[in-house]
């Protein structure tokens, strides 16, 4: 016994930043590696940014990374003081494509395997394929569906579906010599695929876990925000759409492709089209290569239009848009088209892209559905800058927003379902409060600290 160590770099006392690393014998393995929400806020902020250029450098001066031997890619650490040696880490495995849960991956040596799931693995490329600086290293990269046993080393991980605002989400099932680890990833419990997390909480309660490292995005002492279930965004919308002839506009994570689900099943049964920018379209046609997510395909589906930004000549030709933008310009949707079918359509609109409603023109009392969580401050400066510009062109605000994260009350169920010997709060800015709200587990908690070393 006591051979399995565990120690969190980043998910202590903040939203984001997983990066948990699990050590049985010689077998070391890092259990997401994510960035902070926050990446140094002190000191960066906009365009003022770690540059590339200086490899880890940047983000060492101010500890915005660990530094650690033996994890790093060689070239990255030139300008800085930490020496390369060979890896040290066995695996890194992903348990979903948020990039507080993945992106510094792309600082890792490649010579790291990574393993994700299926759906994970085409996030990221489509994230690669679409915006010109992002790239996540050349690893071995292996992927994973639900249920399978994957040895490495000392340890056996076996990933269980779970469910998320971003689809291939998983939990993790880590079988070490001290007994099972279970770790939540994110998850939730009032989604559209809830059965997903319930088959997680179950196989974790069966395996009699001696650790739970458990997500608390919710823990919080009154939470204040409107949050529904995903059924309910969707029959509000849908109960707003179909007593309105005037456009409706929606603000929502693009990648999270339960909530377009959401509303192109509402735009269908309204009998108006769904119009998304061609970043979603690209992503939506990548997915259908994924059957199991079910998701409309574009390419057959007509009740979906992409729409085209002017830009370069203003025409809209071919040669004004990237090559992976090209390929739905038969389903395209202009400012013009927009505004003269505005009471025919529900159309995709991120607050960056708000400058198109100058062009687009919609008519008076059109409706906006800020379908986002709302914002952190009360003096959130794009908030007011959006509810400035809705006051401009007349339009009527919504907020319909469904939550990723599971909240207070279902949580504390979920640990005493899986009945874990310790907890390991992670991914929380108040883990202090789950002993208060769970006081029947409380000699079960563990105040986790940050590059701490735990022994299970
Ligand atoms: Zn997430």
């Amino acid at each position: 016994m006591n051979m399995v160590k565990l120690t969190f770099y980043g998910g202590v006392n903040e939203i984001g930043g997983n990066k948990i690393l699990i050590e049985d014998k010689k077998t070391r393995i890092f259990f997401d590696f994510g960035q902070s929400f926050a990446l140094g806020p002190e000191f960066f902020t906009g365009w003022l940014e770690p540059r590339a250029i200086n490899g880890l450098g940047d983000y060492f001066e101010f500890d915005l990374l660990p530094k650690i031997k033996g994890i790093y890619a060689e070239k990255l650490l030139a300008s800085t003081g930490l020496p390369y040696v060979k890896p040290r880490i066995d695996a890194v495995f992903l348990s979903h494509a948020h990039f507080d849960h993945v992106n510094p991956i792309q600082f890792l040596d490649p010579a790291i395997p990574v393993y994700l799931g299926e759906g994970t693995k085409l996030f990221l490329e489509c994230m690669e394929d679409t915006s010109p600086m992002c790239s996540f290293g050349k690893h071995a990269y292996h992927k994973f569906r639900t249920g399978d046993r994957i040895q490495v080393g000392d340890m056996v991980v076996e990933p269980i579906h779970v469910d998320h605002s971003i689809p291939a989400a998983y939990g993790f099932l880590i079988h070490t010599s001290d007994g099972t680890i279970a770790y939540t990833g994110d998850l939730r419990t009032h989604g559209p695929r809830k059965d997903m997390t319930e088959e997680f909480a179950e196989k974790a309660r069966h395996s009699e876990p001696v650790a739970m490292i458990c997500e608390g995005t919710r823990m919080v002492e009154a939470e204040q925000r409107k949050n529904f279930s995903e059924l309910q965004v969707e029959s509000l919308s849908d109960k707003l759409v179909s007593s309105t002839d005037k456009a409706v506009f929606v603000a929502r994570y693009s990648r999270d492709v339960d909530r377009f689900r959401s509303f192109h099943n509402v735009a269908k049964r309204n009998n108006r089209r769904i119009v998304v920018s061609p970043k979603t379209g690209y992503l939506l046609t990548k997915l259908a290569t994924d059957k199991h997510l079910n998701l409309p395909d574009l390419l057959h589906d007509n009740s979906i239009l992409v729409y085209y930004k002017r830009k370069k000549s203003g025409r809209f030709e071919e040669g004004d848009y990237y090559a992976w933008e090209r390929q739905f310009m038969d389903r395209m949707a202009t400012y013009e088209d927009v505004h003269k079918n505005q009471n025919e359509l529900i159309m995709d609109l991120d607050f960056y892209q708000f400058a198109e409603l100058i062009d687009i023109k919609p008519g008076l009392g059109s409706h906006f559905i800020h379908s986002m969580s709302e914002p952190f401050s009360e003096e959130d400066i794009e908030d007011a800058i959006m509810h400035n510009w809705l006051k401009h062109f007349k339009m009527h605000f919504h907020q319909l927003h469904a939550s990723g994260h599971i909240n207070k009350e279902d949580l504390a169920n979920l640990i005493r379902l899986v009945k874990p010997k310790r907890v390991f709060p992670v991914h929380t800015e108040n883990a202090h409060l789950f002993a208060k709200y769970m006081p029947d587990l409380k000699d079960r908690m563990t105040l986790t600290e940050k590059e701490k070393e735990y022994k299970i």
